[in-house]
C-alpha cells in the first residue's frame, strides 16, 4: 500500500472515529498519536543534570550498581498531565505508554542514556494485575523505549510474586536482608548476567518497587543498572 493512500485511509478513519488527545480532549492531528503537539510541548520534562544532582538516583546510592536514572515528566496531583498516567493505567489505553516510551528515548538518546545499557527490563506486574488490566504499562513503555533505541526487552527472567513491597522494605534493603521479596527470579534470570539492565516503570515515588526488583536482580553477577520511569512523583 502506497505512504498516500495509506494517508487517505487514516483521514477517512478520523472522519468516523476522531482521535482525541489524552490530556487536553481535542482532536488530534492525522500526525499526531495520543497527544497534540500543543500537550506535548508542555509536559513538566524533569531534567536531572547528573548522577551527583539526582534524587532518583540517591535512593540507591551505596546499595548497587547504578549507571544512570531519569524520568520524563514531574507528577502532580491534580494536575492535567496525570490524566496521561491514569489512560495508561486504568483506561486500556496502552498504546500511549508506546508513544510516550518513544518521546522518553527520542529525548534520551542525545544525552547518550543509552549507551553501555544491554537490555530493557520492564517492571513486572503480578499474575492477578496484569490478568486485571489485560496488559503490562511498563511493557508498552519499553516497547517504545525499544522500537528508539534498538535494545532488546527482557520480559520472562523475572516474575513479581507480591503486589507492592512492605512499609519496611526500605529500612530491610540497608541491611540486605533477603526476606518479603516482591520479586523472584525465573530459570530465564542467567541470561542477565554480567549485563547492564535497564529497568523501566510508569511512576518513580518512594522507589520502593524498584530497589526491591534491583534487590532480587542483585543475585546475579555482575549486573548493572539504569532506571528510567515516565513520570517522577518524589520529593
Ligand atoms: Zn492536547
Amino acid at each position: 500500500m502506497s505512504r498516500s493512500f495509506s494517508r487517505y485511509l487514516k483521514a477517512c478513519a478520523d472522519v468516523f472515529f476522531p482521535r482525541l488527545c489524552v490530556v487536553c480532549g481535542t482532536r488530534l492531528a492525522l500526525d499526531e498519536q495520543q497527544l497534540c503537539a500543543a500537550c506535548l510541548h508542555q509536559l513538566p520534562l524533569v531534567r536531572f543534570a547528573s548522577l551527583t544532582e539526582n534524587p532518583m538516583a540517591d535512593r540507591f546510592v551505596g546499595l548497587f550498581p547504578l549507571v544512570r536514572a531519569s524520568s520524563c515528566f514531574h507528577y502532580q496531583k491534580g494536575a492535567t498531565v496525570n490524566r496521561i498516567l491514569f489512560d495508561l493505567k486504568y483506561h486500556d489505553n496502552p498504546q500511549v505508554g508506546y508513544v510516550l516510551g518513544r518521546f522518553m528515548a527520542r529525548l534520551l538518546l542525545r544525552q547518550d542514556f543509552f549507551d553501555t545499557v544491554d537490555v530493557i527490563l520492564p517492571v513486572p506486574l503480578s499474575r492477578t494485575r496484569r490478568w486485571q488490566r489485560g496488559y503490562n504499562q511498563s511493557e508498552w513503555l519499553a516497547r517504545g523505549v525499544a522500537d528508539v533505541t534498538g535494545l532488546p526487552v527482557c520480559k520472562d527472567a523475572v516474575r513479581r510474586v507480591r503486589n507492592n513491597p512492605s512499609q519496611t522494605r526500605l529500612d530491610r534493603l540497608g541491611r540486605m536482608e533477603n526476606v518479603d521479596s516482591v520479586f523472584a527470579l525465573t530459570a530465564r534470570s542467567g541470561l542477565l548476567s554480567g549485563k547492564h539492565i535497564l529497568l523501566v516503570d510508569d511512576v518513580f515515588t518512594t522507589g520502593a518497587t524498584m530497589l526491591s526488583l534491583c534487590d532480587t536482580l542483585y543475585a546475579l553477577p555482575g549486573v548493572r543498572f539504569s532506571i528510567l520511569t515516565l513520570a517522577w512523583a518524589g520529593a
